[in-house]
């Protein structure tokens, strides 16, 4: 809960908000102005943070003071780069904003950061699946973007009749899947989209900051993606997978979802993300030395695939043939084998097996 601050503050459950420019990174506190005191555009922002604040709280069934135990904190800092340089703690928000554009927040960008806070912050009000599903790369950045998805039907929002550039970064339709070549999921992939985007003829015709933007991505190098390789869950080289273009295929496969089903991207999201879901994934974990099992522990957990049983087990019936129809298309299955391969790391840790603290045992954890 908010202590001290403005009505709009408390309101939008902020400690704090500060506008940052270029050269000025001491903003004073807007919570800590009276309202009437505030300019058009600080009322702006502070309203439109209550706006995605409420419309979150509705999405999973709770007020906004439910939403976060602490208050959080949310810096808008005027930057080249806009949206794209935006990232979230765990108790605040950093958001990207272009310079001399009144501090325009981008809502899409500012509901994805809101989701990393909201998926890693350990709230008991928030489903209970989020403990183990934060942790895994094939959700974290997927669950934020599916969130801005939910509000805004998209996750970057253009500035209107403008060429952007950096909506390409992240840009879902229909038809994106993991028959995909491999190089779409690794990183430079979006950058090289943006720089393309960026010698297009339409950037002319866009405004100064987006040219800004442009001259900021030619000095960082040259991007250029050759799609060659199909895409292989089982040899990508994991280190070299863009947390952000891994999930593509499954937010695509939602959109589409969302659209046969009739039920819209926020029904989906709520079947997906109820308060309680079942651990549904189990696994018997031992640790052995010289062929002696000194330990054993079964861990349950929540996976991407079986937030998609769930998700499935929750659609009417006709609606679930959708799935599977939709489950193949998209060639869903790859993406879960990838997520699988990172849950046995997720499954050993969590075992916390005794024996790997004073020992050289090894650990191997099967599933049930
Ligand atoms: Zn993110």
């Amino acid at each position: 809960m908010a202590i001290d601050v403005n009505e709009l503050c408390l309101k939008a459950n902020i400690n704090s908000l500060r506008q940052l420019g270029i050269d000025d990174l001491d903003g004073e506190n807007i919570c800590d102005k009276p309202v009437s005191s505030l300019t058009e555009f600080e009322k702006i922002n502070l309203n439109n943070i209550i706006n995605v604040h409420t419309k979150v709280a509705d999405l999973f069934g709770v007020s906004v003071p439910e939403l976060f135990p602490e208050a959080i904190d949310v810096d808008i800092l005027e930057t080249t780069m806009g949206g794209l340089y935006s990232y979230a703690g765990g108790e605040s928000i950093t958001l990207g904003v272009y310079p001399e554009t009144n501090y325009n927040m981008d809502l899409g960008v500012y509901t994805h950061e809101l989701g990393h806070v909201l998926s890693g912050g350990g709230n008991p009000k928030l489903p209970s699946s989020f403990a183990d599903l934060d942790d895994s790369i094939l959700f974290t950045e997927m669950f934020a973007d599916m969130l801005s998805l939910s509000l805004f039907d998209k996750i970057i929002i253009p500035v209107e009749g403008q060429e952007s550039c950096i909506d390409r970064t992240r840009y879902i339709t229909r038809g994106q899947t993991y028959n995909m070549p491999q190089e779409y999921f690794l990183s430079d992939f979006s950058m090289a989209r943006v720089a393309q985007c960026c010698q297009s003829y339409t950037i002319e015709k866009s405004s100064k900051v987006i040219k800004n933007l442009c001259e900021e991505f030619a000095k960082m190098g040259e991007f250029t993606v050759k799609l060659t390789t199909p895409f292989d869950p089982h040899t990508v080289v994991r280190k070299s997978v863009d947390e952000h273009q891994i999930g593509i295929p499954l937010l695509s496969f939602m959109n589409e979802l969302s659209v046969v089903t009739k039920l819209g991207m926020n029904n989906i999201f709520k079947l997906g993300f109820k308060h309680d879901i079942p651990k549904s994934e189990s696994f018997t974990c031992s640790g052995t030395l010289e062929d002696k099992i000194l330990e054993t522990k079964v861990v349950e957990i929540n996976t991407v695939r079986s937030f998609m049983e769930d998700l499935k087990a929750s659609l009417l019936f006709a609606d679930q043939l959708s799935f599977d129809l939709l489950f193949s298309k998209y060639a869903i299955e790859k993406g879960l084998e990838f997520g699988d391969l990172e849950t046995q790391g997720y499954v050993i840790r969590k075992a916390n097996i005794e024996c790997l603290k004073t020992s050289e045992c090894q650990v191997a954890c099967l599933k049930n």
